[in-house]
């Protein structure tokens, strides 16, 4: 008889993994509570990296999954096409409207069920926007290389991985790359003198790819993260976002914060672009909306955006965009027990003291490992970036240990993202389990 693993091999078409079934089997999952899985062979291991960086509240909250169950009994669909909603999906639009702070100006949020879709429709509003403002030609877009966006061939044109973009064709002509704002780099292998030149160069690379685009009126928006997560864990400069949106302001040129990693507390605030010191056009949320129970994303339309739509309706008529499960009503019945979760736990100030507690401690714990050449981070997102040892090597040892973290191979970095829910004493033993395997492959 076949076990799971080899059912698993012959039937399975996995998400970034190779084609081939001659390939060790994978990581079968059977249970999950709070930040521990098991796996079909009974193993349990740490995650430190909150599944794909979205168990916020942790695995198997029960008040979310009280929730669901209440809402499949109750609607267990209901469609928010041509008009119709659902009690949940409405309470949950007002609920994200309310939790952006009094000054944020976001006006409408559009659901969807990931963060790809997030930013499809965060495209597809530029475009919108702009045809509305009669300016027709700004069709493209600029993010920065090394971002994730999504997958589709829309965001995968625009997240700057060039892994992702061969074998599709991509990217499409109309998705132009700036530089990943990584102070690290600059400083110490770039010959930068300080974080203010860095960021001249930033500003002065942005400017003359807005330029070569065929000038601001050819292009759109820019879209990027608070803090780039896949793209190594890279806090930017302190004046990195007021200097590109100056740019981007001279320029008329829309600013979308894909949040899909950063909201939801992992940055110890709802949103993560409330750190950086900007007023964004559009916001895209996806993973701890619901922390990963089950899937949803929000697109926010901030003030700018929705008054030229709201202006030019008759010349729009009909949005036409959407999806069969947008605002799907057990979906953002999770994600309003989500945040629930959040606000009476108080998870975004804990999360916070742990996301200190991680950073000072990992840097204690490496301080004189020689491989460990750069600790960065904020809130519960770390990274350590390494020399003379491989990331991926590393993280298969903590994987041995039981623990799980991400390796960021373009940038030879573990990265950190444990839930918020993670104790101290976990956390010690996290940063135990990554010192005991660097000073091993130290050796
Ligand atoms: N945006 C960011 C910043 C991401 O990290 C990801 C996924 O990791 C996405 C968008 C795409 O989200 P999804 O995989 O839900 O489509």
């Amino acid at each position: 008889m076949e076990n799971l693993s080899q059912i698993d091999i012959k039937s399975h078409l996995h998400p970034f993994t190779p084609i081939s079934e001659d390939r060790t089997p994978g990581r079968i999952v059977d249970h999950a509570e709070g930040i521990r899985i098991r796996d079909q062979h009974g193993r349990t291991y740490v995650d430190a990296i909150s599944g794909l960086w979205c168990v916020n509240v942790g695995y198997g909250n029960r008040q979310i999954a009280d929730a669901i169950q209440q809402a499949s009994r109750t609607v267990s669909f209901a469609p928010t096409m041509f008009g119709a909603s659902n009690e949940y999906a409405t309470r949950l639009a007002d609920r994200l409207l309310r939790l952006c702070s009094g000054a944020s100006g976001m006006r409408k949020v559009f659901f969807g069920h990931s963060g790809s879709d997030a930013n499809e429709t965060a495209l597809k509003l530029a475009r919108l926007y702009f045809l509305a403002s009669g300016q027709p030609m700004r069709t493209k877009f600029i993010s920065c290389w090394d971002s994730y966006h999504g997958t589709t061939l829309a965001t995968a044109s625009l997240s700057g991985l060039p892994g992702h973009h061969r074998n599709f064709a991509l990217p499409d002509p109309s998705f132009l790359h700036v530089s990943a704002p990584d102070v690290f780099d600059a400083l110490t292998r770039r010959g930068f003198s300080s974080e203010d030149d860095y960021v001249d160069f930033l500003v002065k690379e942005m400017e003359d790819t807005i330029i070569a685009a065929g000038g601001g009126d050819k292009v759109a928006a820019f879209f990027v993260e608070p803090l780039m997560a896949v793209g190594g864990i890279l806090p930017p400069p302190s004046n990195y976002f007021p200097r590109i949106k100056e740019v981007l302001d001279r320029h008329d040129i829309l600013l979308v914060i894909d949040d899909v990693v950063c909201a939801f507390g992992r940055l110890g605030h709802w949103f993560g672009w409330e750190t950086t010191g900007v007023q964004p056009d559009m916001v895209s949320l996806a993973k701890g909306l619901t922390s990963g129970c089950v899937p949803m994303s929000a697109t926010l339309v901030g003030e700018r955006v929705w008054s030229v739509l709201e202006q030019h309706q008759d010349q729009i008529g009909v949005f036409g965009h959407g999806f069969t499960m947008s605002g799907h009503p057990v979906a953002a019945a999770a994600a309003l027990a989500n945040i629930e979760v959040i606000e009476r736990e108080n998870l975004l100030s804990k999360g916070k003291d742990t996301g200190n507690v991680l950073l000072y401690t990992v840097r204690n714990a490496t301080r004189y490992i020689p491989t460990v050449v750069n600790v960065r981070g904020r809130g519960l997102l770390v990274g350590i970036e390494l020399a003379g040892v491989q990331a991926s090597e590393v993280a298969q040892k903590c994987l041995d240990l039981g623990l799980i973290v991400r390796a960021i191979v373009g940038r030879n970095t573990i990265a950190l993202a444990p839930p918020l829910i993670t104790s101290e004493d976990d956390i010690l033993k996290i940063v135990g389990t990554i010192r005991k395997v660097l000073v091993e492959s130290n050796i």
